[in-house]
């Protein structure tokens, strides 16, 4: 076994046994603040850390291989176990879900779980690489789906193929697109992660495809997620290069946020045939404005894409705790979170071993 995996299981296990209920309890009053005044709003919530892609900036072949540890089925969170957290981070102001992973829709039944976070009073959605979304499409909608994101990193095929590293070809991804956009899964969005010198020539190209359809792209910088997608910070093409790239060819204009803290930065048309997005997670930090937390397809909340370590509410689920005694880890994890990571990125810090974006939902 590699060291790299050894140390994905220490991580794993580490926080297993953490004490969370605090002696005090905290309870839900729908305004959470952490250390920073930030409240908590959005879950993201991921359901599976397998996937059939191997985007190379993700899942590299060369590490998710066969020998790759993934979770084992009784170690995941039953879709009860998951409602309850959700139910709970609601009590506590969140009023956005976003079912990730992994791939979401390998996850057997998946539309069992939208069936039950969507009586939450709470918008739901859902990120997938649409390899699946011409069968389940209409399934999601029905059993009450908001929207979908769909993540493409290129327009032309061969690109495209490169980029998921297991061949898969772009006409697929588009027929999943229509079949979301039929089914009402709408508006959606498209994101692109733009790697220089891998797919940055694809920006353009991406861009005049969507002009004019209903369906928002957003260009997202590569991050130094996990530990094994060799990131280095030259291979990053800061948003404002994309923006001025298309802009040369189909001039745009900035436009406000659709509300405070929005993550993306939007232009428009000048000619207004829609608009794009793009997230500068790496030139632009948004910290001071994060209001996520994500929980893993093991139970586990993490406070910041680049936690090294996360909080086991796995261990309470299945020890028979209260809702008020896990509303009250809840609520101790959230007060302690002091996380800004991307306002305080080093060459030391992007070195460091971190959980993988696959693990923790992106
Ligand atoms: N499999 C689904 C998908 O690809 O949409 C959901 C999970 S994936 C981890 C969620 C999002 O994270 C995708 O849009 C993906 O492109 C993005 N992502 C993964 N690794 C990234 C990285 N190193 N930098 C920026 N975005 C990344
Ligand atoms: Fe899979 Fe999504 Fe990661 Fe690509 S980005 S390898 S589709 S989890
Ligand atoms: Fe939020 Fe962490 Fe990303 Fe900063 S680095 S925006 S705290 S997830």
């Amino acid at each position: 076994m590699s060291e790299k995996i050894i140390h994905l299981l220490d991580i794993r296990t580490a926080t297993r046994a953490a004490a969370l209920v605090p002696e005090q309890p905290i309870p839900a009053t729908g305004r959470l603040l952490d250390t920073r005044d930030r409240a908590v709003r959005d879950l993201r919530i991921s359901v599976t850390d397998r996937c059939n892609f191997r985007c190379i900036y993700c899942m590299p072949k060369s590490v998710f291989d066969k020998d790759y540890p993934y979770l084992a089925r009784s170690e995941l969170l039953s879709f009860e176990e998951i409602e309850r957290i959700a139910r709970l981070f609601v009590a506590h102001g969140v009023n956005k879900l976003r079912i990730t992973g992994g791939e979401p829709l390998l996850r057997k039944d998946i539309e069992k779980l939208i069936e039950r976070l969507a009586r939450l009073p709470v918008e739901l959605t859902l990120t997938t690489n649409g390899a699946l979304l011409p069968q389940k499409s209409r399934a999601l909608r029905d059993a009450g789906l908001s929207r979908v994101t769909v993540s493409l990193d290129a327009i032309d095929d061969a690109t495209f193929r490169a980029m998921n590293d297991v061949d898969f070809p772009v006409a697929r991804v588009l027929e999943g697109i229509d079949a979301a956009h039929a089914a009402g899964l709408t508006p959606l969005k498209i994101n692109m992660v733009v790697k220089r010198g891998t797919n940055d020539h694809a920006i353009v190209p991406m861009a005049r495809h969507f002009r004019g359809s209903d369906h928002i792209v957003r260009f997202i910088e590569f991050m130094d997620v996990g530990s094994s997608n060799g990131w280095k910070m030259d291979e990053v093409l800061p948003s404002s290069d994309v923006i001025a790239r298309i802009h040369a060819e189909m001039p745009l204009e900035p436009i406000g946020p659709n509300y405070p803290g929005e993550v993306a930065q939007r232009w428009r048309y000048a000619d207004g045939s829609g608009e794009v997005g793009v997230i500068s997670s790496v030139t632009q930090a948004f910290c001071s404005s994060c209001t996520r937390a994500r929980l893993s397809t093991e139970g586990k909340i993490f406070t910041c894409l680049f936690a090294t370590e996360g909080h086991d509410l796995r261990v309470l689920l299945r020890e028979g705790r209260s809702d008020e005694e896990i509303a009250s880890a809840i609520g101790a994890i959230w007060q302690a979170r002091g996380d800004r990571y991307s306002e305080i990125r080093t060459a030391d810090t992007a070195a460091a071993r971190k959980i993988e974006m696959s693990y923790i939902g992106g």
